[in-house]
C-alpha cells in the first residue's frame, strides 16, 4: 500500500487495527490531532515498520549531550550550508581553532556544498533532513527517504557518509527514530541552545545566555542559516567561545564528545 509523504494512515472508525485484513480499511488524513486515532502501524509515531518486517537495526541511540564531568562541548550549526551566514561563522570558527558540527540540509548541499570543501576533516558534517520538514508527521517511508536523499547528496559531495542526525525541530517520532536507526545513524538533540528572541533587547546577552546553559557535554544549537536575529550570535561567537574557555572547556565535534563518553557515538548495530 502506497501512503504519500505528510499524510498518516488511520484506521476508519472502529475498526479493529490489529485485526488480520485490517490494513486494507484506512483512510488518509492531512494530519495527526487529539482526536484522530492512531493506526497500530505506519503512522509517525509508530517505530514499528508499516508491514511488520523485521527492522534491520536492533537499537536505536537517541543523545542529548556528552556524558561525564570533563569539560568538553560541541558547537552545532544548523540548516546549512548557506552564502548568507556560513562563511562568516566557519571564520569565527578558524580564528578560534575550533571545531564544531554542521547539520546539514540536503537541499543546501546540493546548492551550495562548496562552502564546506574546506571543512572536510576539521569540521564534522551531519544529516540535519533534506528540506527540513518535521518528521513528527513523516511516516517510516519519508523519514527514509529525507535521511537517505541527504546522506547521499553528503557523501557524494564530501566523500564521507555522515554518522549523526538532528530532526528538525527535535521532533521525533517513533518513525523517525527507527529511520535514523536502520540507517546507521545516532539521533543529536541539544542541551543548550542560542536564545535569540531572549536577548533582542540587549543582544551582548547572548554569551551569558548561552554560557549559563553550558554543562560538562553540552550540545549547543545554533544556525548558520535563517533570518537576522541568527546574527546575534553569530555576530558574538568569538566572544561565546572565549567565555566557555575560561570556564574551562574545550572545544570538540559531537562525535569526539560522544566518542568520550558512555553514549554511545557509534550506529545502532545492524541485523
Ligand atoms: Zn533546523
Amino acid at each position: 500500500m502506497e501512503v504519500t509523504r505528510r499524510q498518516a494512515l488511520t484506521a476508519v472508525a472502529g475498526a479493529a487495527v490489529g485485526a488480520a485484513g485490517a490494513v486494507g480499511a484506512v483512510r488518509l488524513v492531512e494530519h495527526l490531532d487529539e482526536s484522530t486515532p492512531l493506526p497500530f502501524y505506519g503512522s509517525p509515531v509508530s517505530a514499528v515498520r508499516p508491514d511488520r518486517s523485521p527492522p534491520s537495526a536492533r537499537a536505536a541511540s537517541v543523545v542529548w549531550g556528552g556524558t561525564g564531568e570533563e569539560r568538553r562541548v560541541a558547537l552545532t550549526f544548523d540548516d546549512g550550508p548557506h552564502p548568507k551566514w556560513t562563511p562568516r561563522v566557519l571564520a569565527a570558527l578558524e580564528a578560534e581553532g575550533v571545531p564544531a558540527t554542521f547539520f546539514c540540509l540536503g537541499r543546501n548541499v546540493r546548492d551550495h556544498g562548496a562552502l564546506h570543501h574546506d571543512s572536510v576533516g576539521h569540521h564534522e558534517l551531519a544529516n540535519h533532513t533534506f528540506d527540513h520538514p518535521d518528521l513528527g508527521r513523516h511516516d517510516w517511508a519519508g523519514c527514509r527517504d529525507q535521511i537517505t536523499r541527504t546522506s547521499r547528496i553528503m557523501e557524494q559531495t564530501y566523500g564521507a557518509t555522515p554518522t549523526l542526525f538532528r530532526p528538525p525541530y527535535g521532533h521525533v517520532g517513533g518513525a523517525a527514530v527507527l529511520a535514523a536507526a536502520e540507517l546507521g545513524l545516532t539521533t543529536v538533540l541539544w542541551s543548550a541552545q542560542a536564545r535569540e528572541d531572549l536577548v533582542a533587547a540587549h543582544p551582548d546577552g547572548i554569551v551569558d545566555d548561552i554560557a549559563s546553559q553550558v554543562r560538562p557535554g553540552s550540545i549547543v544549537l545554533a544556525h548558520d542559516t535563517g533570518g537576522d536575529d541568527r546574527l546575534v550570535t553569530i555576530d558574538r561567537l568569538r566572544a561565546v567561545i572565549a567565555r566557555l574557555r575560561e570556564e574551562g572547556y574545550a572545544f570538540v565535534t559531537v562525535s569526539a564528545l560522544l566518542a568520550g563518553s558512555s553514549a554511545t557515538a557509534t550506529a545502532a548495530s545492524h541485523a
